[in-house]
């Protein structure tokens, strides 16, 4: 199994390799940059090496996110532009830290319908995704995360991000599984019926050959709350039979789970060492 936490890049970014080690981790994610603004400064050859260096030497399968300030619907022009410009700056520094996948929160757009704010988004995709072909080819994949809801964000559904895909239409489109978004969506993936119901879906809706990555949080908020707050492991509303279902399921095997749990490394590890005895061998 590929099991570990969103680790910090503070002092470096291969210092996401020592986070990796202390929490016992065998992929991380990480933000590339200052992940609250929308300055940056351009990668540093010696730091790009480094980093990808310890990355190979611990056997460590690394992913992005994506800035938070990144909103491809935003009614804002001047949003929408920095958006897309950050959003190809973000590809580019996965393609040179050889990370092949960014994971993104679709957006929102609080003057359009869902379905209009659905094909906003999807056409700056199209077009990132072509510029970005050009540009660096197409070893980034573009991970659409599931959200909880929050306001007028798209990506609670899992139509909308069928519907995103199918416009879009490029193998680069993949999906982020986030358990604490999709149940505080409205999905009870609680229980083993629950589990296999949600997947069913998934597979029908979009295709279990586009899930690339599973955020495992726990929530605060119970089922439907729309509210997204990550709870450790086992100390939430969704409880820790559904992360066994998870961790189990053969068809994930090769697909990089992260915590984005509160606390610092130790706190981490040890949500990780709780999935880790959730394995049956
Ligand atoms: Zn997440
Ligand atoms: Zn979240």
């Amino acid at each position: 199994m590929l099991l570990g936490a969103h680790v910090s890049i503070a002092g470096g970014l291969e210092n996401s390799c020592v986070h990796a080690v202390q929490t016992g981790s065998n992929a991380i994610q990480i933000f590339t940059k200052n992940q609250v603004r929308w300055d940056f400064k351009d990668l540093q050859e010696d730091a790009a090496a480094n980093f990808k260096n310890c990355i190979n030497k611990l056997k460590i399968t690394p992913i992005s996110h994506i800035s938070y300030l990144i909103n491809l619907g935003s009614a804002d022009e001047n949003v929408e532009r920095k958006s897309y410009n950050l959003f190809i700056e973000e590809i580019k520094r996965c393609h040179i830290l050889g990370i092949n996948q960014l994971v993104f929160h679709p957006g929102s757009n609080k003057n359009l319908t869902e379905d209009e704010a659905v094909k906003k988004i999807s056409f700056n995709l199209k077009k990132i995704i072509e510029e970005t072909n050009a540009l660096y080819g197409d070893d980034v994949s573009l991970t659409i995360e599931t959200t909880a809801g929050q306001g007028s964000t798209i990506g609670y559904k899992l139509e909308h991000i069928r519907d995103m895909i199918s416009i879009i239409n490029s193998d680069r489109m993949k999906v982020c599984i986030d358990t604490c978004h999709i149940f505080a969506a409205g999905y009870d993936i609680r229980g083993e019926d629950g589990y296999n119901n949600f997947m069913e879906t998934f597979d029908r809706l979009i295709g279990l050959n586009r899930l690339s990555a599973f955020h495992l949080n726990d929530s605060m908020k119970d089922l439907s709350s729309k509210i997204d707050r990550h709870a450790g492991i086992g100390k939430g509303f969704i409880g820790t039979d559904t992360f066994k279902f998870i961790i189990n399921d053969g068809r994930f095997g090769n697909t990089p789970m992260v915590v984005e749990t509160p606390g610092n490394d130790s706190e981490h590890k040890q949500d990780i060492d709780i999935i880790k005895n959730l394995r049956i061998l």
